[in-house]
C-alpha cells in the first residue's frame, strides 16, 4: 500500500467515483491519496486507496445491518448530481466532510463534498447516493430516528421526553400563526410522530408519512397516531384527501427534485391551504463559523443546503406566497458543531457548548440563524 497526501476538492469527487480498487484492499474505510515521486507532467497522477486513519474509524463495521454495502458496493451506488434546484452541471467545492451524524454507519469512511452550483448559485451535495439506494444513508443510528429505534425499556426518562418536543414548539406556533383554526394536516417526513402528536392535542386531524416503516410503525403503536404510513413524498402517492396545511420539517432537504415536491403538494391542498418547511440555513453564523464541522450539513443526507434567497426563490417558483421566514439556532445544534470542532471534556466542554450557543442565538432573530422556517400559502 502506497500513501501520499490526501487530494482535495474536485480531485477527490472524480478519485472517488472513478476510481478502480486494487484487489485485496480492505475498503470498509479508506482516504484517497496521490503517489508521491516525480511523475512526468504529462503523465495522469496515480491515485490510490489506502486505509482510513481518522480517529473513530476502526477497519471493522461495528454497527452495520443486513442491507449495509460495503466499500466498493457503496461506492457503485453513488452518482455526481447536477444541481437539484436548476440542472445545471457546473459546480464549485465549498466544504468537504464525512458523514458525522452516523460515523459508525455504512458510509464510514466516504466523505462528500457541499458544492455551489455555478449557474443559480444554489448549494448541493456530491457526490449523493442514487435515488433507489437513498435508504442507505439512513441506516445505522441516524438520530432522528433513534427514539423509534431504541427498545422501550432502555428509554430514558421524562426530561428526554421534553428534549423531544422542544424542537417543534417553534414549529407548532408557527402553523398556528399561518393557519389559527384547527383542519387537516399531513406532515411529511414525520419520523417518530412528535410533531403530529403536538397538533393532535390542538385539535388538528392529522395524517403522516415516512419512508422508514419501523419509525412509522414506532408511531403508530406509541404516540396514538393511526392515520400515518410509509411511503416516498417524492415517488409513492399522498394520503387521500385535500388538507388545510402541510408540513415537511427537515424533509425538503433530503429529496431529490425540490420543485416537483412542492408542486405536487399543491394538488393536496384546500384552495388557501398552507404549507410549513423547515431547513438548515447554509448561509447562518453556525455554518460560517464551524465549517465542515457545522452539524448542519447532515452529509450525505442533506442533497440541498439552502440559504434564505434559494429557499424563498424556490417556494415561489413552486406556485407559493411567502407568509413568513424566521430563524432560530436551536442549542442541540450548536452544541453538537462545538463538540465536533473542539472536543474538550467534562466541565471545559460543557463551558465551551453553553458559550458558543449564547453567542451565537443573539444571531436567531436575524437571517444569521442556525435553520429557517418558511410559512407559505397557495397563491390562487
Ligand atoms: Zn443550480
Amino acid at each position: 500500500m502506497r500513501e501520499g497526501p490526501v487530494l482535495l476538492g474536485r480531485d477527490r469527487q472524480r478519485a472517488l467515483l472513478g476510481l478502480k480498487y486494487p484487489s485485496g484492499d480492505t475498503l470498509h474505510g479508506f482516504s484517497f491519496g496521490r503517489s508521491k515521486g516525480n511523475e512526468p507532467a504529462n503523465k495522469p497522477k496515480d491515485i490510490f486507496i489506502s486505509p482510513c486513519r481518522l480517529k473513530g474509524y476502526p477497519p471493522q463495521m461495528t454497527n452495520a445491518q443486513d442491507s449495509s454495502p460495503a466499500g466498493a458496493d457503496l461506492r457503485a451506488r453513488l452518482e455526481p448530481p447536477a444541481c437539484p434546484l436548476c440542472g445545471e452541471k457546473q459546480s464549485r467545492v465549498l466544504r468537504e466532510t464525512h458523514d458525522d451524524w452516523v460515523p459508525e454507519g455504512p458510509t464510514r469512511g466516504f466523505r462528500f463534498s457541499v458544492v455551489r452550483c455555478l449557474s443559480c448559485r444554489g448549494c448541493y451535495t456530491s457526490p449523493r447516493f442514487r435515488e433507489e439506494y437513498k435508504h442507505t444513508a439512513f441506516l445505522g443510528s441516524y438520530p432522528f430516528y433513534q427514539r423509534a429505534r431504541t427498545p422501550a425499556g432502555s428509554l430514558p426518562s421524562q426530561s428526554f421526553k421534553e428534549a423531544a418536543v422542544q424542537p417543534f414548539l417553534s414549529r407548532v406556533a408557527s402553523l398556528t400563526d399561518a393557519h389559527p383554526t384547527p383542519g387537516r394536516l399531513l406532515d411529511l417526513g414525520m419520523g417518530d410522530g412528535v410533531f403530529l402528536s403536538l397538533m393532535q392535542r390542538k385539535g388538528w386531524v392529522v395524517s403522516g408519512m415516512d419512508m422508514e416503516p419501523d419509525v412509522v410503525e414506532y408511531a403508530r403503536a406509541n404516540m396514538d397516531l393511526q392515520s400515518c404510513c410509509a411511503g416516498d413524498a417524492e415517488r409513492d402517492p399522498l394520503p387521500d384527501g385535500a388538507f388545510d396545511a402541510i408540513t415537511l420539517w427537515g424533509l425538503l432537504q433530503l429529496v431529490y427534485r425540490p420543485q416537483s415536491l412542492l408542486e405536487k403538494l399543491r394538488g393536496s391542498l384546500v384552495s388557501g391551504g398552507v404549507i410549513g418547511i423547515g431547513v438548515s440555513n447554509f448561509a447562518g453564523a453556525g455554518a460560517r463559523l464551524f465549517g465542515r464541522h457545522w452539524r448542519g450539513l447532515g452529509l450525505p443526507r442533506h442533497l440541498v443546503h439552502f440559504e434564505p434567497d434559494s429557499l424563498k426563490r424556490l417556494v415561489n417558483g413552486s406556485g407559493y406566497e411567502v407568509l413568513s421566514l424566521t430563524f432560530e439556532s436551536p442549542y442541540w445544534l450548536i452544541a453538537e458543531s462545538m463538540r465536533s470542532v473542539l472536543p474538550l471534556p467534562g466541565i471545559l466542554g460543557g463551558i465551551s457548548r453553553r458559550s458558543a450557543a449564547a453567542l451565537l442565538s443573539a444571531a436567531s432573530t436575524s437571517s444569521l440563524g442556525e435553520t429557517m422556517t418558511v410559512m407559505a400559502r397557495v397563491r390562487s
